[in-house]
């Protein structure tokens, strides 16, 4: 897609530090990591977000993370957080499908993001209900 940074970096238009490169997807250092070695894995072909990616793209997307964590593990971090966002309301910035790979180590400053809101009584049954019919 023209404009788009990632089908750019996927063309080689621009420069990017690849990690891992196959004939579907990409995984490359993000520029500005949370963390030294931060990556993202992309498709080559362009789609938006998670709800546009087929399903065998996203399965093969997820075979590139597990690998490249392993990768990462080269780098000795504490931990590694998985991480896809998508639309504008969670933070999505570049609207070229991708799923963050990030090293964490003990004490980076980076906040979890449980128990910000609570289930009312009955809540879960009836939201769960909502979902699996739409599933
Ligand atoms: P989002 O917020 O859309 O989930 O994340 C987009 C990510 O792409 C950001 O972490 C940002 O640092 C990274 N990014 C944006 N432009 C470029 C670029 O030109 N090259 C690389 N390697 N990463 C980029
Ligand atoms: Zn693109």
């Amino acid at each position: 897609m023209e404009n788009c940074i990632f089908c750019k970096i996927v063309k080689e238009e621009i420069p990017a530090t690849k990690l891992y490169e196959d004939s579907e997807a990409l995984a490359f250092l993000d520029i500005n990591p949370i963390n030294i070695g931060h990556t993202l894995v992309i498709p080559k072909k362009h789609f938006k977000n998670i709800l546009e990616t087929p399903e065998d793209i996203m399965a093969h997307m997820m075979k590139i993370v597990k690998k490249v964590s392993h990768g990462l593990e080269a780098l000795k971090p504490d931990g590694i957080n998985i991480k896809m966002n998508n639309k504008e309301a969670a933070g999505q910035d570049v609207f070229h499908s991708h799923i963050h790979i990030m090293p964490r180590y003990k004490g980076d400053g980076f906040e979890p993001w449980h128990s910000k809101t609570k289930y009312k009584e009955g809540q879960k049954e009836e939201i769960a209900k909502k979902i699996i019919s739409a599933l």
